[in-house]
């Protein structure tokens, strides 16, 4: 058959195709909309006009790329040492002591006001958005209304979508700047409408709470924050420890509190060899690591970190960004190295192999997504192997000889 032949048989099928995509894209776009009018009886229970909910919803789609980011499973990607060298890195140090010097009267008269040393709020500022420059740029209403009509997190996002509909209503920012990450965290300090409505300062006193673009108002809600969240002034967040041998921290839940007195009696000091300056305060032990990596004794106020974020490793980094940024080193004990963690040119390598073998499509970007493991498990299927779709470097080495 020749090609105008071709085209002549398969014409009309092809346009019938087309028609049936565009029905399920009407159909699905409806859907979406009949959910979205579904949330209106919580909207308005909770204070909000019907002013504002039909200017907030107009001509809101769907977003897929919310629905894909909140499926990513960062627990298969990063083992907590790797996560810990990221969020400190030499160039968010740097950044972080330029931040210091360029808001130092700013930060003399937030320690004055919520008694947060302003090395923690400096990391902070880094850790949620890299100092603002990645605070997120999905609309914040539309990524919750994706969120609930997807049934993805849908209970966590109900209440964050009421409360940013209320922001939205105060005016305290524009439908078109109210920008966030796929969960609606929002701005310099990513705090989550919720948080934002509880805790969110206006210090430079315009009348708005603008976390999105006044470092004064972002860095002072994350002071607030932390000051209700029981920040104690003056005290450590925690202390890198020392274990004596033989001694397994596994044994040992990481909620038991003793005080650091106890613990320097069961042989647990400071890596540095300095007392610890208030030994009544109360102490858990994290050691993420076991016995092979860095040992931490943490302190209120790494409880209070807690708080902004509940990942022990959200805390850690935190609290070790602080320390740096004031002049401290680098843990003493390194963390193990894993053979079945891969590094991230490895998992970039991991994909092109699946990639190059027709087991999914796309570019390598070394994120484990939803894609990755599904062809990781296709893989394993493929040999014979577990099927547990985790990315180990004896799949890597599997891959790259054929076998
Ligand atoms: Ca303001």
């Amino acid at each position: 058959m020749r090609i105008a032949q071709i085209s002549k048989v398969f014409m009309p099928l092809a346009g019938s195709a087309l028609l049936l995509v565009a029905a399920s894209q009407q159909a699905r776009a409806d859907k979406f909309q009949n959910c979205v009018q579904s949330l209106w009886p919580a909207a308005k229970a909770g204070g909000v006009t019907r002013a504002t909910f039909d200017r907030a919803f107009k001509g809101v789609t769907h977003d897929s790329e919310v629905i894909e980011q909140a499926t990513y499973q960062p627990e298969y990607v990063r083992p907590i040492g790797e996560y810990i060298d990221r969020a400190v890195s030499d160039k968010r140090l740097e950044t972080g002591k330029q931040m210091l010097a360029d808001n130092k009267e700013l930060l003399d008269k937030l320690e004055a006001r919520y008694g947060v040393d302003r090395h923690v709020l400096v990391a902070i500022w880094g850790m949620e958005s890299n100092y603002g420059t990645q605070p997120g740029d999905k609309n914040v209403i539309r990524s919750l209304a994706t969120l609930i009509c997807s049934g993805t997190k849908s209970k966590f996002a109900r209440p964050q979508l009421v409360s940013a509909l209320k922001i939205l209503q105060r005016g305290d920012i524009s439908l078109e700047a109210m920008n966030g990450s796929w969960a609606g965290a929002m701005g310099h300090t990513q705090f989550i409408p919720t948080t934002y409505s509880a805790y969110a300062v206006d210090y430079d006193g315009d009348g708005k709470r603008d976390i999105w673009g006044n470092v004064p108002d972002a860095l002072a809600s994350t002071g607030s924050y932390l000051k209700v969240s029981k920040w104690q002034t003056g005290a450590a967040w925690g202390y890198e420890v020392k274990l004596p041998k033989g001694f397994n921290p596994k044994k040992v839940s990481e909620k038991t509190l003793r005080s650091l007195a106890q613990w320097q009696k069961a042989g647990i000091v400071r890596v540095d060899g300095e007392a610890y300056p208030r030994p009544a305060d109360k102490a858990a032990l994290f050691a993420p690591e076991g016995a092979n990596g860095p040992a931490f004794l943490t302190l209120n106020n790494f409880r209070s970190l807690l708080r902004y974020n509940q990942a022990n490793s959200y805390a850690l980094a935190v609290g070790h960004l602080s320390d740096r940024l004031k002049g401290g080193g680098r843990f003493v004990q390194p963390w193990p190295t894993d053979e079945n963690h891969l590094s991230l040119d490895q998992r970039k390598e991991l994909q092109q192999l699946l990639i190059a073998q027709g087991l999914m499509e796309g570019e390598p970007d070394g994120v484990i997504g939803p894609l990755t493991l599904e062809a990781v498990k296709t893989y394993q299927r493929s040999k014979g192997l577990p099927v547990d779709g985790f990315p180990t470097f004896t799949i890597l080495k599997s891959l790259r000889t054929g076998s």
